[in-house]
């Protein structure tokens, strides 16, 4: 059997060696409170400071704009729901955001309804970018925040953030972005966008899983989403997680460093993919490819395959990726993102996203553009026989 093949770096990265290396001594000596006075507290003190000060420097902000959280969810729950809630005195009861977010903004979207204020979701165009008069025409002075995603994690589409945040702000918006999948990818920097708050997610870009982190703008209104404890300014209490946050800084600053190289790397590989699909399977569908998309991600569709079973016969085959939909009580529904871009329900069920990351070659590339392809006519050969035998 051949080397398995990762096509899966938009749902988790390998940890990178950097980080754990950086990561080690404070599972081992350096194991103090960061609360405590004595020696092995300053210690652990000095080292959370410094991993805040460097994870600051990677996102344009200063030190007290970054608050380690657990993961990329409670970011992006802590930035709409706390932001909403503390903007209740101002009147400001809406909160806008795109239909293809993250279930982590979505839902707190619906809990907001439910706890009486209105969610709105703007429209989007068929290339999954934010429809700018529907934007226009929702986000007005009766919104306390508006949350849009940098990069999809389904389709991989880039929102033009920076005009986005621009007119949001306009109007008196708080405006969050949900950058888990765009960090090490675009520019997430606060000095040059004007966003408000920006989440993160450590295990995306070689950090492990658990750690995350959400900037706030200096002056943000927003309330504190747990209780008992001072850390953090009280925004997120609780003990802080010394060895996890240095390794997310760590990660962080070989992602910014990284970065173009990187981005010309994937994009490369991804278009090299595409077009080797695109000339076995013609009638393959790439959602969003009109529009701009960042390089890593890639998700397509072939008309009458379903994604389950192509997902299941190239696991067996050593090739990881996964399903653009969901498997809710044992049926697939169509993923919400394709959905809300217009794709049909048939194609939408037939989605496969392969993400490109660290372990992505050419040698990857070269035999998925081989074997997918080979499974494809095999199981439209295998219909068109039961077809034939009925
Ligand atoms: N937002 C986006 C765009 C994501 O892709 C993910 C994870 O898949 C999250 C949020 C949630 O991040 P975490 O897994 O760290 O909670």
């Amino acid at each position: 059997m051949p080397e398995p093949i990762y096509l899966d770096h938009a749902a988790t990265t390998p940890v990178r060696a950097e980080v754990l290396d950086a990561m080690q001594p404070f599972f081992g000596p350096r194991f103090g409170n960061p609360s405590s006075v004595h020696r092995w507290g300053r210690e652990a003190r000095a080292a959370l400071d410094e991993a805040r000060e460097r994870l600051g420097r990677c996102l344009g902000a200063s030190p007290d704009e970054v608050c380690f959280t657990s993961c990329g969810t409670e970011a992006d729950n802590m930035a709409v729901l706390g932001v909403w809630r503390a903007r209740q005195a101002e009147g400001r009861r809406a909160v806008v955001t795109t239909p293809i977010e993250h279930k982590a903004v979505l839902a707190v979207a619906h809990e907001i309804a439910h706890e009486g204020g209105e969610e709105r979701l703007v429209e989007m165009t068929r290339d999954g970018a934010v429809d700018d008069a529907s934007f226009d025409e929702l986000v007005r002075s009766d919104v306390a925040v508006c949350s849009v995603m940098w990069v999809n994690n389904e389709i991989g589409v880039v929102q033009d953030v920076p005009a986005l945040a621009a007119r949001a702000k306009a109007r008196g918006v708080v405006f969050h972005t949900d950058a888990v999948q765009a960090f090490g990818k675009v520019d997430v920097d606060a000095r040059r966008v004007p966003f408000d708050l920006a989440s993160i997610s450590g295990h995306k870009i070689g950090a492990p899983k658990g750690i995350g982190a959400l900037y706030i703008r200096r002056g943000t209104p927003m309330h504190a989403l747990m209780f008992g404890g001072a850390q953090d300014r009280g925004r997120r209490p609780g003990t802080e997680n010394v060895a996890m946050a240095v390794g997310l800084a760590r990660a962080a600053e070989l992602a910014v460093a990284e970065r173009e190289h990187e981005c010309e790397k994937l994009g490369a590989l991804r278009d090299r993919l595409e077009a080797a699909l695109l000339a076995r399977i013609p009638d393959a569908v790439i959602h969003g490819r009109g529009g701009r998309r960042a390089p890593h991600i890639t998700s397509v569709s072939v008309p009458g395959m379903d994604s389950e079973s192509l997902l299941m016969a190239l696991d067996l085959r050593g090739i990881a990726c996964s399903a653009g939909s969901a498997c809710q009580s044992g049926s697939i529904t169509p993923s919400h993102v394709l959905t809300a871009i217009g794709v049909a329900p048939d194609l939408a069920s037939a989605a496969i996203r392969m993400s490109l990351g660290a372990l992505t070659t050419d040698a990857c590339v070269d035999r998925v553009a081989e074997l997918f392809p080979a499974l494809v006519e095999k199981a439209r050969g295998l219909a068109t026989a039961t077809a034939s035998a009925r």
